[in-house]
């Protein structure tokens, strides 16, 4: 059995959640671990040591027979950073543990989902008090009615809104939309946003197309993507022009108002003001995906950090409290055209799920009765930012970390990142080191140099000060 190229160090979890060093794998095995059931039958302790199978290497052997590549989301393989992957077995707070019982400080967050960090024990009882009393019956539920009320609230473009599945379906339908809204067909996206695996927007997309090298993928028909326009993201003056041109043919312009597909990266001051300018003079909709932002970067989300109103909004991730669950919505004269009221076909068997609905729910209960939640989040985020240039710089490595509120990446090589083709040029090589140098100092970040690290409502000013620390240490070639 291959050992993995990091050290193995353990982590225990104190009464406050937070993480703390307990030693090697030799000192582990001494102390107490975790207090919690284990769950599927895995050990709870610490056990690895160099005669101790890696139990990850024998989930991910057995997984490759059975699950395309291991993995049932492509960049969850670690493919771009040179590795397999650790499967995990529970979290806590800001803390994931691995089939091997390591503890690690999460920084992926379930990519952006958890704002309020793993199993928080409110939204957990909540779950499971509502599956004693049915997961799903294809009906109407009164937990749905409330969940669109707290959404319609919060967010400035929602009069009303639909509850689906997953970002991806959130997406594919604000497009159907659009086009059967504006009875046009064409619509323009931005180089290095992803907007989940829809056919008509795997062009010159972001995540795991950028980090895969896929970014148009075999299958999807060249007539289904000659309908897709791209331009490149914050390219203010240009897209101004584009639009001005060639507007009038467009349903839509689809946009994530804070990339974060592509590493993150601020809109430039303006930029989605001309999108709301020229969508608007050329009859055309704009949709901002905040699948990844909604919830996250504001409680009204980008487009009240920002304050620009789209016609249509997709929400995901934060929305679902960690359960599958997405939505998109606009003003009422657009989302009445959806069926039962209007024409335009979309329909879900699992849509407004009571599980998901309750987990999304009680998340967004919990994060509203938090005073400053998002006054938090975003002083944790700076000092992280500050703590990450002041490692590079220590370290003496170029680079530059962009941030956003609670979600931030650390680009490597390049000295500033505002779009795809900057983005493109970052030294993904250094990433992939830095990842590794950082689980062996007990951090799991994202595996990729193109995704965001998150921030929750569970991770402490130690925790930030801790991923400062082992940075800074990687960094140093210590
Ligand atoms: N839009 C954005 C901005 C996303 O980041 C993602 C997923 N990372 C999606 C859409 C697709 O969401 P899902 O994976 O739930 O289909």
């Amino acid at each position: 059995m291959r050992e993995p190229p990091y050290a193995a160090r353990c982590f225990r979890s104190d009464d406050s959640g937070s993480a703390r060093t307990v030693g090697d794998v030799a000192g582990a095995l001494q102390v107490e671990s975790y207090d919690t059931t284990p769950l599927d039958g895995f050990p709870t302790r610490c056990h690895r040591s160099l005669s101790v199978p890696h139990e990850s290497e024998r989930l991910y052997a057995h997984a490759c027979r059975v699950i395309p590549g291991g993995v049932n989301s492509p960049v969850r393989s670690w493919k771009a950073v040179g590795e397999h992957p650790l499967f995990l077995q529970r979290g806590r707070a800001a803390e994931v543990v691995d089939a091997d019982g390591r503890a690690y400080l999460d920084f992926l967050g379930s990519w952006g989902a958890l704002i309020l960090g793993h199993a928080p024990p409110r939204v957990s009882a909540a779950v499971g008090h509502r599956a004693k009393s049915g997961t799903t019956f294809g009906a109407p539920t009164a937990g749905e009615v409330e969940l669109a009320r707290v959404l319609v609230d919060a967010v400035p473009s929602l009069e009303q809104v639909r509850l689906v599945s997953s970002g991806t379906e959130a997406t594919m339908s604000a497009l159907r939309l659009a086009r059967a809204a504006t009875g046009r067909e064409a619509i323009l996206k931005f180089a290095g946003c992803y907007h989940g695996h829809v056919d008509a927007l795997l062009v010159r997309a972001g995540s795991g197309a950028l980090t895969l090298g896929v970014p148009d993928s075999p299958g999807v028909p060249p007539s289904v993507t000659a309908l897709t326009r791209t331009a490149e993201f914050n390219d203010v003056e240009g897209v101004r022009e584009l639009l001005r041109a060639r507007g009038g043919e467009l349903a839509a312009v689809i946009v994530e108002p804070v990339a974060g597909n592509m590493g993150v990266v601020a809109p430039a001051p303006g930029f989605l003001e001309m999108l709301r300018a020229e969508t608007s003079r050329a009859g055309s909709l704009l949709i901002f995906d905040e699948v990844i932002t909604g919830f996250r970067v504001a409680w009204s989300g980008a487009q009240g950090r920002y304050g620009v109103t789209p016609d249509l909004t997709c929400l995901g991730k934060v929305i679902g409290g960690g359960l599958p669950l997405a939505a998109f919505g606009g003003s009422r004269a657009l989302m009445e055209q959806l069926a039962p009221t209007g024409p335009v076909y979309q329909a879900g068997t699992l849509s407004g799920n009571p599980l998901a609905v309750t987990a999304g729910r009680t998340t967004l209960e919990i994060v509203r009765e938090q005073p400053a939640a998002y006054d938090r989040l975003d002083s944790l985020g700076a000092r992280a930012e500050e703590l990450l240039r002041q490692a590079l710089a220590a370290g003496g490595k170029s680079g530059c970390v962009n941030r956003v509120g609670s979600m931030l990446t650390l680009f490597f090589g390049v000295d500033t990142v505002r779009n795809h083709s900057e983005a493109s040029r970052a030294d993904t090589a250094s990433f992939a080191r830095f990842f590794h140098g950082m689980l062996a100092e007990g951090v799991y970040l994202p595996p990729s140099q193109f995704e965001a690290f998150f921030i929750s409502l569970a991770h402490t000013e130690a925790d930030i000060e801790r991923l400062g620390r082992a940075a800074r240490a990687v960094l140093a070639g210590r």
